[in-house]
């Protein structure tokens, strides 16, 4: 293979680095980080790291000791150009790495607002660490917050905001809450919660400007007239992959760097990983690009064993978390095209979980405070399973009789 360079560090570069060690990889690992902290975990950014008080340190994946006892060249640097004839990578430092073999790890990058005073610095968005770190040490108790979005990112913000005694009111253009991610059940269940928590949330409106005084944030005006008076404003509406290196360097790209089952690209000697990849799915039959952990690290762990030897078809199952406020939500599967629900567990409690099927097919779980469906959920549509809608609805079905 040659040596391997990574571009990004992210949760897919960093995993993609350890994993090929762990397989006894032998040559050179080098890993461009574009971001001035070693590489660290991005979820706890709008969790954790957002309410609690530890250092940056706590997010951290591995000590710096871990790079250099296993020889992972952690450089700090951004790509900036890839010469594919002369495999080369070009960095903004001025150096150039020769690679055997290229991984785009790029991972994806804040949407930004495009609307009057959007660029001001009471706007803020939350991606990485020092976004994270900085909306931390900005927002105080009393303070007024708009979070544009009520995605996961915009919703585990407010959670966190509200918590901290801030004044939240969230702005979403769908009719509910996480609409493209989750169903109904879920969203209606969600906006009851943050609703008893006090957080304000506008469905069915968009924010068409953003109001200031001189550089001071003031307000938002509402495409249905309304005005929420502001002190900051949080945006979270999606992210773009950061294909465009790859598109430079000639590869294809559609809505992320074009993959196929194997993770590679259309140059055998370049592969893509994690939120930046448009991959072809053998589970889904289809193009799909997530955002996740699991994706982003079980991509890299695909990518590592077929540069040691072992090619596979990529057939990770899909799951994710999101905590919001006392709530833990867990999507297990894809839900895509469901056309029916089956809820498990008890609503008014706060404890169920939505069984998604196609037909009698069930696509994927998404769970409420239900730790054991979701698990379940894993391991029963991992290995291809699937039980009918009325053991679902049961509760006395014992569901680990399904995995046996
Ligand atoms: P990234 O983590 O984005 O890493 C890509 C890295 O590449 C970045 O550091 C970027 O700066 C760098 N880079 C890009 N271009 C270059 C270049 N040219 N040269 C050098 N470096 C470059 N997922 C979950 O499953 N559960 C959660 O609860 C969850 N919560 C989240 C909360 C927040 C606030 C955010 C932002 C994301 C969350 N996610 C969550 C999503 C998850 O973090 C991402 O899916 C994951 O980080 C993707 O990993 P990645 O390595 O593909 O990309």
């Amino acid at each position: 293979t040659g040596s391997v360079i990574i571009v990004g560090a992210g949760h897919a570069g960093f995993q993609l680095a350890a994993s090929l060690r762990q397989a006894g990889f032998a040559e050179r690992i080098a890993l461009i980080n574009d971001e001035g902290h070693l590489p660290y975990q991005r979820p706890p950014l709008s969790k954790a790291y957002l309410k609690g008080t530890g250092g940056p340190e706590t997010l951290m994946f591995r000590p710096d000791k871990f790079y250099q006892d296993n020889k992972i060249e952690l450089i700090t640097d951004h790509a900036h150009a890839v010469d594919r004839n002369a495999r080369k990578v070009a960095l903004a430092s001025g150096t150039s790495l020769d690679y055997g073999h290229l991984v785009f790890a790029t991972g994806a990058r804040n949407r930004l607002l495009d609307i009057p005073n959007a660029r001001l610095d009471a706007v803020r968005y939350l991606r990485i660490l020092d976004e994270s770190q900085a909306l931390r040490d900005l927002i105080t108790p009393g303070m007024r917050v708009v979070v544009i979005g009520a995605g996961f990112i915009g919703l585990e913000f407010a959670a966190t905001a509200r918590a901290k005694g801030l004044e939240v009111d969230v702005v979403e253009l769908a009719s509910r809450v996480m609409a493209r991610a989750v169903t109904a059940e879920i969203s209606e269940f969600s906006q009851s919660r943050h609703g008893a928590a006090g957080i304000r949330i506008h469905l069915g409106v968009q924010v068409t400007a953003i109001e200031a005084d001189g550089a001071k944030v003031t307000g938002v005006s509402l495409s249905n007239g309304t005005h929420i008076p502001a002190d900051l404003v949080v945006v979270g509406v999606g992210v773009l992959p950061n294909v465009e290196l790859a598109a430079e360097a000639g590869l294809p790209v559609a809505s992320g760097i074009i993959v196929d089952e194997h993770l590679s690209t259309a140059d055998p000697n370049v592969s893509a990983i994690g939120d930046c990849a448009l991959y072809t799915s053998k589970r889904f039959g289809g193009s799909l690009r997530l955002e996740s952990v699991q994706n982003a690290t079980d991509h890299a762990r695909c990518v590592a064993s077929r540069l040691t030897g072992k090619t596979e078809v990529y057939d990770g199952l899909p799951w994710f978390w999101s905590d919001q406020g006392p709530d833990k939500l867990q999507m297990a599967g894809l839900t895509t095209g469901y056309d029916r629900v089956v809820v498990r567990g008890d609503r008014a409690q706060g404890a169920f979980s939505a069984f998604c099927y196609r037909g009698d097919r069930l696509l994927g779980i998404e769970s409420v405070n239900r730790a054991g469906d979701h698990m379940f959920g894993r391991r029963l549509l991992g290995a291809g399973g699937s039980i009918t809608p009325e053991q679902a609805a049961d509760a006395s079905f014992d569901l680990k009789s399904a995995l046996a």
